[in-house]
């Protein structure tokens, strides 16, 4: 490694997560203290870090391993999503959703690699995290909704995938709401408690995995004994790191490199009661995308809440203030009030929001950083596919492995820097605002 590798951000409090509200409270943080040696730490514990880590392990049975997280597992972004495993073309800078047919075709066989990996570890060690291999539902408001959605159909069938299409009234037997003018139904998508997988994810981890949580690596030097990771508790030393940070990349060194850290926000509902259950009628859970990527994402949940996804804002300082979330949560409620005007006494009990990493051109950074540094950043809004399959891979790229996947990765455009702020603040912005403003009634 040629520097010391610095931290400059770390996760703050972003709200309160439903997700992880909804939980029994977690046992104590295992937290780092001096003098340990590994031969791998996983540095991040979100998706990808999860399962860079499993798969370091089931690869390398006998190699000793640490996973760090700043925070808790399963709190923090990767816990805090609205739970879709998407499988098809997802390009949220898109109008559509779509690429090229080479692009979406890669983009789809990359994303349904990451969700087998994690379906067979939930199916294999029972990981109760509501895991729904249940499809999802494109919904459109309104004609430029449904050109959209028709754009998407085209593309999809130039790709050879399934997809139905479902009327006003079909929609509206699905969710219980006629907000709603048509939708078409995409089987592959599946769905979870995204807080619960990720703790259940870290629970059956192999056991050559040592967790610690509520430690932030602060740096990494590369010194005579080996990598050497200092945090508040004290220093471990790796043979080799893996760095499965996402958002928290863009700040390396305090030096721009094309990550762009985008907050995107939920707010989730008190649990409804039987009578508040049957005036909205409906199917107990479904899960629904808006035709424009920039609108509202909606989930009826098994547990009888909603929750409701919209908003993004660019904060390169990856913190979010309070106004940053009384303004989400007020554009959540104006969303959930033009669905559900049948709800009108259901609050939402949290709002909270978590940092995407985008980039200017899909962008990310798979691979060899330095000597003995790897690294899978940049999900570009779609982490719980992508984040699966590219934690899984980089084990594998690290471990000595090649296929076609981890060379489509390695091929990958490295994420393009943006002009020096506060110029990139107000172009990323801009661009945000004006995407929201276009997606008006899908909002
Ligand atoms: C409201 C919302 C809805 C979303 N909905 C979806 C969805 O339905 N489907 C989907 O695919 N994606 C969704 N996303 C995006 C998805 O959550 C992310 O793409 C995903 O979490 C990326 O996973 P990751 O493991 O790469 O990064 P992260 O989940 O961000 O994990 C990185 C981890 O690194 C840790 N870390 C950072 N710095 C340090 C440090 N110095 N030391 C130790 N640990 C550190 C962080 O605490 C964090 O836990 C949504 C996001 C939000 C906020």
């Amino acid at each position: 490694m040629t520097s010391k590798l610095e931290f400059a951000r770390f996760p703050a409090p972003d709200g309160v997560n439903g997700w992880w509200e909804s939980l029994p409270p977690p046992s104590p943080a295992n937290t780092v203290s001096s003098g340990h040696r590994y031969d791998w730490v996983v540095v991040g514990g979100g998706i990808t870090g999860l399962c860079a880590a499993r798969r370091l392990a089931e690869l390398a049975p006998d190699a000793t391993i640490a996973l760090v997280e700043a925070d808790r597992i399963g709190r923090t972004t990767a816990g805090r999503n609205s739970g879709f495993f998407v499988d098809l073309p997802h390009d949220i800078s898109s109008e559509s959703y779509s690429r090229s047919v080479e692009a979406d075709k890669a983009d789809v066989r990359f994303q349904r690699h990451g969700i087998d990996y994690v379906r067979s570890a939930v199916k294999r060690y029972s990981i109760d995290c509501d895991w729904r291999d249940d499809g999802k539902f494109h919904a459109s408001v309104n004609r430029k909704g449904h050109a959209a959605l028709t754009h998407f159909a085209e593309g999809l069938a130039r790709i050879g995938e399934g997809f139905e299409w479902l009327d006003e009234a079909a929609i509206a037997r699905v969710t219980g709401t006629d907000f709603y003018q048509g939708a078409l139904f995409t089987p592959g998508c599946s769905t979870v408690q995204p807080a619960a997988l990720m703790r259940g994810l870290a629970a059956t981890l192999p056991e050559n995995v040592k967790i610690f949580e509520l430690s932030a690596v602060k740096g990494i030097e590369d010194l005579r004994q080996g990598k050497v990771l200092s945090f508040d508790g004290g220093k471990i030393v790796a043979k080799r790191v893996i760095l499965c940070t996402n958002a928290y990349a863009a700040t390396f060194g305090g030096h721009p490199n094309g990550l762009l850290p985008v907050y995107t926000f939920a707010s989730m509902t008190r649990v409804m009661n039987p009578e508040e259950v049957a005036r909205l009628g409906g199917t107990p859970s479904w899960a629904l995308i808006p035709a424009d990527p920039m609108g509202s994402t909606v989930r009826r949940l098994m547990t009888d809440r909603i929750c409701v996804r919209n908003h993004f804002a660019f904060r390169p300082s990856l913190e979010l203030s309070q106004a940053d979330l009384a303004k989400a949560k007020s554009m959540h409620q104006r969303s959930f009030d033009r669905r559900f005007p049948m709800l009108k006494d259901v609050e939402l009990e949290y709002t909270w929001g978590g940092p995407l990493c985008l980039s200017a051109n899909n962008g990310a950074l798979f691979g060899r950083r330095d000597d003995g540094v790897f690294q899978a950043i940049g999900c570009n809004g779609l982490g719980l596919s992508r984040g699966s399959a590219s934690g899984k891979l980089i084990a594998e790229y690290a471990l000595g492995q090649s296929d076609e996947l981890i060379r489509q990765l390695l091929n990958q455009p490295h994420p393009r820097s943006l002009p020096v702020r506060p110029i990139a603040d107000v172009a990323v912005s801009a661009a945000i605002w004006m995407k929201e403003f276009s997606a008006g009634a899908e909002l």
